[in-house]
Order: C-alpha cells, then structure tokens, then sequence
C-alpha cells in the first residue's frame, strides 16, 4: 500500500485536487482510502456526493471510545473510503490533534490491514507550516510520499518550501520523501516554466499541471469530482493524466529548501519577463 499525503497552503485546491485525482485512480482500478485531516472536514465531500461524514472526533464525542470501522469510515464514489479526522471546535485545543487520534484509531481497527485490499491511503493535510498534529503523517511515517500542491502565486510556493523544510528535517529520521509539485494553476504569467524551476531547485519535478477551469466549480456544486459529474470533460483528463503520472511516479527526493532571497529572485525573474 502506497501511503500518500498531499500539503499546500489552505485554499490552494488540495481538496478538490486530491478528490478528483482519487476518482482518476479509481478508474485504473485502484483501491483508496481517503483520510481528511483539516478541522473543515471537507476532504472527502465530492467522493461522498455531498453526504455529510461525521468526523472521527465527533464521533468518537458523541459515542464514546468504543466505536467500529464502520462509524468512522464510509463508502464513497468507486468503493473508496472515506474518513474525516475532524477537529475541536474553534479556538479550543490543538487543531492537529484528530490526525493523530484519527490515525491510531483508524490503525487499531484494522483498516490499514491487508485484508482491506488497499493500494493507496491519501491524508489531505491542511498546513501552511509543518507543525504539531499536522506534521503527524510524516513525522510518524504515517505517510511516505509527500506531493504539494502549489501554485505560481508567491504565498503558496512559500508555503511549498516551509513545507519542503518539513520534510527535510523529517526525512533524516523517517522514510519520507518529497514525490513532487502539483502546480495548480492560478494562470499567473510563465507559472508553468516558474514552477517547473522552482521544483528543479528543490530537488523534486513539478508532476503535473493542473489547468484552472470552471468545471472544477460546475462539478463541486453537484457535488461530484469532475470525473465522475462529466466524465467527457477536458479537465476529467487532466486528473487522469495527474492520477497516471502518481500511480507511475518514481522520483522520491530529500527536498532541498531555497533561502528565502532565492525564492523572490525566482518569483521576479520569471515575473518581469514578458
Ligand atoms: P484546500 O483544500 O487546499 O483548502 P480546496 O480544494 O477546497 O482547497 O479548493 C478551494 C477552491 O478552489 C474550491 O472551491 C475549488 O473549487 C477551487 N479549485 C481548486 N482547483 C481548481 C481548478 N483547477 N480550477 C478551478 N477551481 C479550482
Ligand atoms: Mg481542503
């Protein structure tokens, strides 16, 4: 089983690209387990077709400890799974805690085993910056193979290297490797050369590149990934095309972070170069 965990900076589309990148994978036949680990509990809305999933920490407030596989994960588009971590309510408690109660929970229950026929577990972090509970996955070698999601806008590939320094740090001690960048383009000028490059410098590629399209938008309303609302549809092939390119991914790195004066210098020098 492949475990995988998909960063970047809130609002970048780690969601939305993980889900639609699932349903890819599913029509190669793949077995998958989604596991939100975000306090927004949304990771896994368009896979369940808007179904409301009652987050690991809520359930296991309103049920107690003594909670079965089938409380915490449910059945979603192509017989993935889902589950959502949850978090406490606003303001209360670390916000990373549910990853790593959701985890052992999932873990004691057997849902990693290798009766459940599993090819892939993708965690949906939230993070801007590595820290506590959201660094759980690849601190624990929960996850093994990192992919950020980015774009060529100067705040998420800011995030991309904190998160980058994470990894680093994390991979001394544990299995954890950078797999790449998803650039999800914001269609910022020469992002896709720009990405491309800033993947070079950090030792990693950038994977895929993921166009902005509206049928992103048309899909979520309906509640669906983009595969499964309109199969046909030019961006339906770009996830399938990002699913592909995972499934066959072989490069896994120790990332190597840019000063923060090597970031800016890359963000003018492809900025200013119309
Ligand atoms: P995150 O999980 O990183 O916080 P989301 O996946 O929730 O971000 O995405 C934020 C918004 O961006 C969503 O409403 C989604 O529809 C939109 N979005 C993401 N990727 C694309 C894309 N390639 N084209 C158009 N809209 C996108
Ligand atoms: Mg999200």
């Amino acid at each position: 089983m492949r475990k995988v965990a998909i960063y970047g900076k809130g609002g970048i589309g780690k969601s939305t690209t993980t889900q639609n990148t699932v349903a890819g994978l599913v029509e190669m036949g793949r077995k998958v387990m989604v596991v939100g680990c975000d306090p927004k509990a949304d990771s896994t809305r368009l896979l369940l077709g808007g179904l409301a999933q009652k987050s690991v920490l809520d359930t296991l407030r309103e049920e107690g400890e003594d909670v079965e596989l089938d409380n915490i994960r449910k059945a979603g588009y192509g017989g993935t799974w889902c589950v959502e971590s949850g978090g406490p309510e606003p303001g209360v408690g670390c916000a990373g805690r549910g990853i790593i109660t959701s985890i052992n929970m999932l873990e004691s229950l057997g849902a990693y085993e290798e009766s459940e026929g599993l090819d892939y577990a993708f965690y949906d972090v939230l993070g801007d910056v590595v820290c506590g509970g959201f660094a759980m996955p690849i601190r624990d070698g929960k996850a093994e193979e990192i992919y950020i999601v980015c774009s060529g806008e100067m705040m998420a590939m800011y995030a991309a290297n904190n998160i980058s320094k994470g990894i680093m740090k994390f991979a001394q001690s544990g299995a954890v490797r950078l797999g790449g960048l998803i650039c999800n383009s914001r269609n910022v000028d020469n992002e896709k050369e720009m990405i491309q490059e800033f993947a070079k410098k950090l030792g990693t590629q950038m994977i895929y590149f993921v166009p902005r399209d509206n049928d992103v938008q048309r899909a979520e309303i309906n509640r669906q990934t983009v595969i499964e609302w309109k199969p046909e549809a030019t961006q339906a092939d770009q996830y399938r095309g990002l699913a592909k390119a995972i499934d066959e991914n072989k490069m896994f790195v120790v990332p190597t972070p840019l000063a923060i004066e090597e970031l800016e210098k890359l963000l003018m020098d492809y900025g200013l170069m119309n």
